[in-house]
């Protein structure tokens, strides 16, 4: 029996599953997306914001966006590994507006499931429903890797708290109805404990955005301005639990964060390594198609190759996380290996295009900017490297 390559994919034995899910979103992604991505001028590096807001809110009404959180909350009840193959799906298909589909760094946040009932009624459901937007503020210029030497702090009074600080690098803070803030701990009569978060809305008297960064692929991050801001107790997320907890509240989303990461470099590499492929197919250079040279087949094998191991690893440790198996470490390792492979694949089909894939306003010029970002979000390369390096016993 002869199959067609990308169904005989080592890979695709892991991808069976869900496999009518990521149809139907593949349907939604190249009959409602590509239309509306088509019209979006080349040179365009992010969607403009009330797109996007409508991508969000069609994704959520057909059920694909935040697919994880479950059915009460307004979500799809989806297990991690669909949630995985849908992230792959987006980046797989090139179209720029398919990301937003899904829920990213402006959509509910796994802190808020152990939020009150308050909390989770009045903002965990409208951001699984794509109505609001929030953004998160940890980094400080003083803590990045190492994100709990925090120097904002919440101070306890008799009222609530009141929150100083300043936050650096913060996604999305220029739309975003609420803010996750997290700082040091002070509990008003002198005692510290651990860092605490908190969920403010961007319109409190004293949150003020500051400079703008603009990123390497045109996404702007912020800095965000804490000058007394005063908040009531509700805004502890977990309530009197979640008071210097906000490490142990995080610990168990940030593998499925991870997960979810290394599924979009797996998307935008194996997206990258088909306009490779076409293109070797193609071009000709000293009268042959210069996928006949080993050279460029060289690229596209090497490819080939970590894309489908990459693509396994991750799959195999999201499954292995629905199955009620948590190790940070296979979290971690997929993650270092997707986006240290999406930066070669990416720079190989660059590479492979000469200066056509050079050209402001090609798919290959934008993707290799967007995805230097991929080894420094969700904790760094080397970080994971000291996750991996404890699991093995060297620390
Ligand atoms: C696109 C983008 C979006 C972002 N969005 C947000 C956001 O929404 N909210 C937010 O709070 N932050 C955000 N950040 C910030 C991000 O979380 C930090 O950049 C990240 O945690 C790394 O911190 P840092 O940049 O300060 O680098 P540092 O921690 O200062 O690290 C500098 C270098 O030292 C290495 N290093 C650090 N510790 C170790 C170690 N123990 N062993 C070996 N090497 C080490 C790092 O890997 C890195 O190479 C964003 C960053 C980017 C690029």
């Amino acid at each position: 029996m002869t199959v067609a390559a990308s169904d005989a994919a080592p890979s695709s034995v892991l991808e069976r599953d869900h496999l009518d899910l990521v149809r139907s979103f593949e349907t939604f992604i190249r009959r409602e997306l590509a239309p509306l991505a088509n019209d979006l001028p080349e040179t365009r590096d992010i969607p403009p914001a009330d797109l996007r807001t409508y991508v969000r809110k069609r994704s959520a009404a057909l059920g694909f966006y935040a697919g994880e959180y479950p059915e009460e909350l307004g979500g799809s009840d989806m297990p991690l590994t669909a949630v995985v193959e849908l992230h792959h799906a987006a980046g797989r298909s090139g179209c720029s507006l398919a990301p937003y589909a899904l829920g990213g760094s402006d959509g509910p946040s796994p802190l808020l499931r152990h939020g009150t009932d308050e909390q989770i009624a009045r903002y965990l459901v409208p951001l699984v429903r794509g109505e609001l937007v929030r953004c998160f503020a940890l980094t400080e210029p003083q803590a990045g890797s190492d994100a709990f030497r925090l120097a904002a702090v919440a101070t306890r009074d008799a009222d609530g708290w009141v929150l100083n600080g300043r936050k650096t690098f913060v996604s999305n803070a220029d739309r975003a109805d609420i803010a996750l803030v997290v700082t040091a701990t002070d509990l008003g009569d002198g005692r510290a404990t651990g860092s605490t978060a908190f969920v403010v809305p961007m319109d409190r008297p004293g949150l003020r955005i500051g400079q703008r960064y603009e990123g390497m692929s045109g996404e702007p991050m912020f800095e965000l301005l804490l000058d007394n801001v005063r908040i009531g107790p509700e805004a502890v997320i977990g309530g009197e639990h979640g008071i210097g907890a906000a490490t142990a509240l995080a610990i168990d989303s940030l593998s499925r964060g991870r997960l979810i990461v290394a599924a979009q470099c797996n998307g935008i590499a194996e997206h990258a390594l088909r306009l490779g492929l076409e293109y070797a197919r193609e071009r000709t250079a000293f009268g042959e198609r210069i996928g006949g040279y080993q050279h460029i087949q060289e690229h596209l094998v090497s490819s080939h190759a970590e894309v489908e191991s990459s693509k396994l690893l991750t799959l195999a440790s999201a499954r292995l996380l629905d199955s009620g198996m948590e190790a940070p470490q296979n979290a971690a390792l997929a993650k270092l290996t997707a986006s240290q492979t999406a930066l070669r694949v990416v720079d190989r089909s660059l590479q492979i295009h000469g200066a056509t894939g050079w050209v402001r306003g090609h798919p290959l010029e934008f993707l290799y900017r967007h995805v230097r970002m991929m080894t420094i979000i969700e904790g760094t390369s080397e970080v994971q490297k000291v996750i991996v390096a404890k699991s093995l016993g060297l620390y």
